[in-house]
């Protein structure tokens, strides 16, 4: 394995009885090519769904191209989000300072959109000349009445990862701004960026367990249910990685305890679903879990079976942002024949890593912060059948003529719940079947 740079080598192992401890939470190597994005991108995608909200990235145009409409995620109600603002700092904006620009734009787009909030992004070279954006911001704020949020995001900062905190540190100026009457078994959904809509489909299991959803953060967001936030009785957090930290601030703060689940693969939306109902102590609700959960495995376990059957022997590689998606790809993908061969994260912890490896078959290959050129090495190496990542492993596995599954930003088809789980065997099986795929080897 040459192609591992040595600084990167306790950052790959094997599944097995004498796996190594991986070692994570470590910068990007300089020169490694990661994968991973900058701090900016990692606030953006976070706050990008909050549908009422403008979003103004205060740096050049690049910045904000980068990451216009940079998620799938549908709104039920307004689109300010689709839309990428951008002051767009130019070389005479960078030696006399952007600050005037900032405040042209803030006024005008405010004026125009009449957003409940607006996030303001700064970027690496506001970080290097020196704005003080904050100060910007709290003066708008004065003058337009509605919460103007610095975003102090600079890419060079960190990685993305560092951005999800600041991104968190921006949502919690807003929780606890407003009060209203919330019902007793309510929760705050975290960590569902309503791809495809799949926020819709969890909105409706909640519903039929009796459960009311006081805000959702930040999937189909809304500026005033993220203030009314510290009312819910429970965070409940999916994508953990990005949001176990604001749901730790909202603990000490207000004392609201938070749960980590998974909604990818029947397993996981089970039992996402029975712990719910186990910390409302509601029999009633416990009940009505177990009944959803007894239909949805009935109309789903014979279909399953089918694709099980056809696509026994298939070998799956995963790579995507946060490890806890990768463990339930991992369950998902056995349900249906396939057996995971490499398995990494952008941002997985020890933890995380440890119980992949106990899921795992002995062999399996497990890494930390990949680049292109070990990705494709182990994906050959392996002779995976399909690839499932994000938009930056796309080109990879399909440079080497293999299947991919987008299961990151951009998809176009809901892969959570028990409906996701079907489409995701649907897409699975299109794609690794296909017979395309022989005339590219
Ligand atoms: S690394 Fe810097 S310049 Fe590049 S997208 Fe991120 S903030 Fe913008």
């Amino acid at each position: 394995m040459d192609y591992i740079l040595k600084e990167r080598e306790k950052q790959v192992a094997f599944a097995g009885i004498n796996a190594a401890t991986i070692e994570c939470n470590k910068e990007s190597l300089a020169g490694s090519v990661s994968q991973r994005a900058c701090v900016f991108c990692g606030s953006r995608v976070v706050l990008y769904p909050i549908a009422d909200a403008l979003h103004l990235i205060h740096g050049p145009i690049g910045c904000a191209a980068y990451t216009w409409d940079i998620r799938g995620s549908l709104s039920s109600g307004p689109e300010l989000h689709r839309l990428s603002f951008s002051t767009d700092l130019q070389e005479r904006d960078v030696i006399f300072g952007g600050i005037d620009k900032l405040n042209a734009a803030m006024e005008e787009l405010i004026d125009l959109h009449h957003p409940k909030a607006a996030f303001i992004y700064t970027t690496c070279i506001v970080g290097v000349i020196g704005d003080d954006v904050e100060s910007a911001c709290k003066q708008m704020a004065i003058r337009k009445g509605i919460p103007v949020i610095p975003v102090q995001a600079p890419g060079f900062q960190g990685s993305k990862k560092d951005g999800y905190k600041v991104a968190c540190e921006a949502l919690f100026q807003l929780v606890g701004t407003i009060n209203k009457p919330t019902p007793k078994y309510s929760i705050n959904i975290l960590g569902d960026f309503n791809l495809a809509g799949e926020l819709w489909i969890l909105l409706e299991y909640y519903k039929k367990m009796g459960i009311h959803v006081n805000a959702t953060i930040t999937g189909d967001g809304r500026v005033e249910d993220i203030c009314n936030a510290h009312n819910a009785a429970l965070n409940v957090v999916q994508c953990s990685g990005s949001m176990n930290y604001l749901a730790q601030m909202m603990k000490k703060e207000y004392g609201i305890p938070s749960m980590r689940v998974s909604y990818f693969g029947i397993e996981d939306m089970s039992d996402a679903l029975y712990d719910v109902a186990s910390f409302f102590k509601s029999e009633e609700m416990m009940a009505k879990a177990k009944e959803l959960v007894r239909e949805e495995f009935t109309r789903l376990m014979p279909q399953l079976k089918w694709y099980k059957e056809r696509l026994q022997g298939k070998k799956a590689a995963i790579y995507v942002g946060g490890a806890f998606k990768a463990i339930s790809l991992i369950k998902a993908l056995r349900l249906i024949g396939v057996q995971t061969v490499i398995v990494g994260s952008q941002t997985g912890t020890t933890e995380d890593y440890e119980l992949i490896k106990k899921l795992c078959d002995e062999g399996t290959i497990i890494v930390d912060d990949s680049n292109p050129v070990e990705l494709s090495h182990f994906v050959k190496e392996k002779q995976a059948d399909i690839f499932i990542g994000g938009v930056k492993e796309r080109p990879i596995a399909h440079k080497i003529g293999l299947g991919f599954c987008d299961h990151n930003h951009e998809r176009k088809e809901a892969l959570a719940g028990y409906e996701g789980m079907m489409n995701f065997a649907r897409e699975i099986y299109a794609t690794a079947m296909s017979p395309v795929w022989q005339f590219t080897k």
